[in-house]
């Protein structure tokens, strides 16, 4: 911390008369030289004497912005203990933007939460869940607070069993210690409540590691400038990464080609060489047909395939199941690749490929001549499974289902062929449908096919990279030895309607919520209320803003924002992690998260479970724990002094540096899964689709996609982008960012608008197959007819009617478990307020 008379404000003064002598001067060449005149002189010159007076004391901190675009850190200043501004730092890279700039504006806001409240109506005996978002706050103590918690979690505990209480996960806080992976988890799991996964943006991820890419092990963004080609594929970093962009650009000056594949225009796709627009949520098949035409014409890069891909292992045709060693002949386990959480080697019984030159099986990490197709008529190889799998996607099925041109298709291929480098930047966009694990698991073998890995200018990048267990550490585990049971959010609906979770009794009665934006930010919320939240006995929501859901909760408790406390973040585009400083004093009654978590624990009668670890105990854990960190001299008091440390030693980081670090059990790239998992478990039917996993495999949306049941009736395809102005809900008070773009707005192509009699500019119902919202229409030539985009991020109270969060379904793909953010059909028509 430094403590100065800054520069700044010096300056500043000396600016002030500097232009006062020169006012001065002007004037008195001007003017005849009164006496009136030159005691208005003097006047003049007093005022700006004392203009030059002030001199301002200011801190200087490090503050990271949590949130999951770039995680900026950057130079916050205070004077008498209120932010007054912040700055870039000059030596980073990532400058910050004006979403992060307006975050003390949003942290002095008239959205904060400035005290304990609840409900006027709602007592824990006589809840009235009826006035639920509508009833008048009152004031209450943190103790009165704590003690109406702690008596209804124990109430239902007594009465129900401790599942029948629940925590919902929230993302609106990425710190390490004070996030929603920080002591917070400690407390609930120390409760033995049942843990709600919020569950979105996690398909791209779950494809990604079925086929073996670890999303937080990729190249860095400075990288990018030694590729040929950024393919860009559903992403729109300009929108939703703005620090993405630098290094997009910087690649693109020194010669790399920009291509976007999106079915919309995007303000990327602006900026790029080459615009490739597919239909909405069709993006496996383009994939499946590029991999189907290397095979076909021989142009992938066979060593790598046969090596480094499951290609030669053995299936055996009676069971779909790989052939291994202990089965076959008895081998021992076999030492595998580190696992990238621990660190520590797996064992693993190995898989058996063809012996060429011995004509039998033989251990795929021992062969030295793997056969690309088995013989014997009890096996087929992988490589032959898939080839036949794939066969389907011929040049003219890939153009019917994608819409995508011959001339377009064959760009691609060239693009993609082994000798060019080739950035491929995903994020959750692909995801975002209901068939994106398989958007991502494509991708993965059709990456396979150019063995486009391990080489400077060669990864799949945009992701966040993050190390091990810096998040979510081991003293999330509570003395007591409990845990909480994680449930996808996706089934609380069907369990509350239930009361049934598998066939078993599974009442809920209670929800404690941290820094997420449950109804505005997840799916389906008409549905969330009333079938979930109506339902509950106490909802409380631990939240710095009065966002959607904290105007729904019976009690909401005030947490700090980011400035307000000192904390790690481990996410960054980069492999390092920052530190944000505490800049201010929580402001009015807020309470830091761990504080919350240490509080509500010894209201619960949780202490000796709970609080037995300070903070010092964490950061120890944090940094004592993991290899890396160690390796690099990372501690709380080096990263205090640093501000930023690196995790490796190597700039820009590369991922899967020699073919290593696929994140399978055998160390390749998988395209054969033998026995697909779900994401996480759910109450949704996986097994009658278990064969339609093991491969990539394209599978037409069952609602946004073209032969939909739901096309008649809802004829326009809607999806969402990032918000230039938002990063989510972040900005819906009054603040600068809110200021850019106030209004929701969906864009509509004319020829659309001009079937459904709605002109731009105009306010449109939007009824979709779930619910109902107003939002502006606006003109956009920039992508296919029949779909739609708006721009997310929008709360409740600033839509003139329904909401963002109730026009998304809440219907997903039972592996994935992921909320299917674009796949939507809606109808629109002219809105009035009558
Ligand atoms: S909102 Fe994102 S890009 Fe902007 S300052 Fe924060 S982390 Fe950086």
């Amino acid at each position: 911390m430094k403590e100065s008379l800054t520069r700044r404000t010096f300056v500043k003064g000396a600016g002030v008369s500097a232009a006062g002598a020169a006012i001065a001067g002007v004037l008195a060449s001007c003017s005849q030289n009164t006496g009136e005149e030159a005691e208005e002189m003097e006047n003049l010159e007093a005022s700006h004497e004392i203009a030059e007076k002030p001199e301002v004391e200011e801190q200087e901190y490090f503050c990271t912005c949590s949130w999951s675009c770039s995680f900026c850190q950057y130079r916050v200043f205070v004077r008498d203990g209120n932010i007054s501004h912040m700055l870039p730092r000059e030596d980073f890279d990532y400058r910050t933007c004006l979403k992060g700039r307006a975050r003390i504006q949003r942290t002095y806001s008239e959205a904060r939460v400035q005290y304990p409240m609840k409900r006027k109506t709602y007592s824990v005996d006589d809840p009235h869940p009826e006035n639920r978002g509508n009833d008048e706050w009152e004031q209450i103590t943190w103790d009165e607070a704590g003690d109406m918690i702690a008596q209804k979690w124990a109430q239902v505990e007594a009465d129900f069993g401790p599942l029948a209480n629940t925590y919902y996960q929230g993302c609106g806080s990425q710190g390490s210690l004070n996030g929603n992976a920080g002591l917070i988890m400690r407390l609930f799991n120390a409760t033995g409540c049942t843990a709600w996964h919020y569950s979105f943006d996690a398909a791209t991820n779950a494809g990604l590691t079925r086929g073996g890419i670890q999303w937080f092990d990729q190249s860095e963004p400075q990288d990018f400038v030694n590729s040929d080609y950024i393919l860009i594929m559903g992403a729109n970093p300009v929108g939703a990464q703005v620090q993405m962009w630098k290094f997009i650009a910087a690649a693109q000056e020194a010669g790399a080609k920009l291509i976007c594949v999106d079915p919309v225009f995007s303000p990327t796709v602006a900026k790029s060489d080459k615009w490739i627009t597919v239909k909405p949520g069709t993006d496996p098949a383009l994939y499946l047909g590029l991999i189907k035409k290397f095979i076909d014409d021989e142009t992938y890069v066979a060593d790598f395939v046969l090596n480094h891909t499951c290609a030669p292992f053995l299936i055996k045709k009676e069971d779909g199941m790989y052939l291994r060693g202990g089965e076959y002949q008895d081998e021992p386990l076999h030492v595998g690749p580190p696992f990238w959480v621990t660190g520590l080697p797996t064992e693993i019984d190995p898989i058996m490929v063809w012996d060429e030159k011995e004509g039998k099986p033989a251990c795929f990490d021992e062969c030295e001549n793997p056969a690309w197709t088995c013989p014997d008529d009890k096996y087929i190889t992988a490589w032959d499974m898939f080839k036949e799998h794939i066969q389907e996607w011929t040049l003219d099925k890939v153009m019917e289902v994608t819409g995508i041109s011959e001339d377009d298709f064959n760009f691609l291929y060239d693009v993609l062929q082994p000798e060019h480098k080739v950035t491929h930047y995903i994020n959750f966009g692909t995801g975002a449908y209901e068939n994106g694990l398989h958007a991502a698991y494509a991708l993965c073998a059709l990456i396979a096919m150019t063995a486009n890995f391990g080489e400077p200018g060669r990864s799949v990048g945009g992701f966040d990279a993050m190390y091990g267990n810096f998040f979510g550490h081991a003293l999330t585990a509570p003395s007591n030895g409990k845990s909480f049971t994680y449930i996808t959010w996706l089934d609380a609906c069907n369990i509350m309607s239930s009361g049934e979770l598998n066939g078993e009794p599974y009442p809920i009665k209670t929800m404690i919520q941290t820094h997420g934006g449950l109804i505005g930010g997840s799916v389906n919320s008409d549905r969330t209320k009333h079938e979930f939240l109506d339902k509950l006995e106490q909802y409380v929501v631990v939240d710095p803003f009065m966002t959607d859901s904290a105007r729904y909760a019976d009690i909401v408790l005030p947490a700090c924002d980011t400035y307000e406390y000192e904390d790690v973040v481990p996410l960054s585009h980069e492999h390092n992690v920052r530190i944000s400083e505490k800049a201010i004093e929580p402001l009015y009654e807020a309470k830091v998260d761990s504080e919350i978590a240490r509080f509500l624990a010894e209201k619960m009668g949780l202490a000796d479970a709970v609080c037995d670890v300070t903070d010092d105990d964490w950061w120890k854990g944090t940094f004592d724990d993991v290899q890396a960190a160690v390796d690099n001299g990372i501690t709380m008091d080096t990263l205090r002094e640093n501000k930023i440390m690196r995790y490796v030693s190597e700039f820009p980081y590369i991922g899967n540096k020699d073919y290593k670090n696929f994140i399978t059990e055998t160390g390749r790239i998988m395209f054969y899964t033998e026995a697909p998992a779900p994401r996480t478990p759910s109450t949704m039917d996986v097994q009658s689709i278990f064969d339609r996993e093991k491969m990539p495999t394209y599978f037409e949306n069952k609602i946004a996609g073209e032969n939909s049941e739901y096309a008649a009736e809802f004829p326009l395809v809607m999806i969402s982008h990032r918000n230039p102005s938002r990063v989510h809900m972040t900005h819906f008070m009054k603040d600068w960012a809110r200021d850019v773009m106030p209004d929701p707005i969906l864009f509509v192509h004319p020829n659309d608008a001009k079937k459904f009699g709605v002109e731009d500019g105009q306010d449109i119902l939007i009824t979709s197959t779930v619910g109902q919202c107003v939002m502006k229409c606006v003109y956009h030539t920039g992508m296919r007819e029949g779909m739609t985009v708006y721009n997310k991020g929008y709360a409740e109270n600033e839509t003139k009617f329904g909401s963002q969060g109730a026009i998304t379904t809440d219907y997903c793909d039972p592996y994935a478990v992921n909320c299917s953010f674009f796949d939507n059909r809606i109808k629109i028509e002219p809105w009035t307020e009558q």
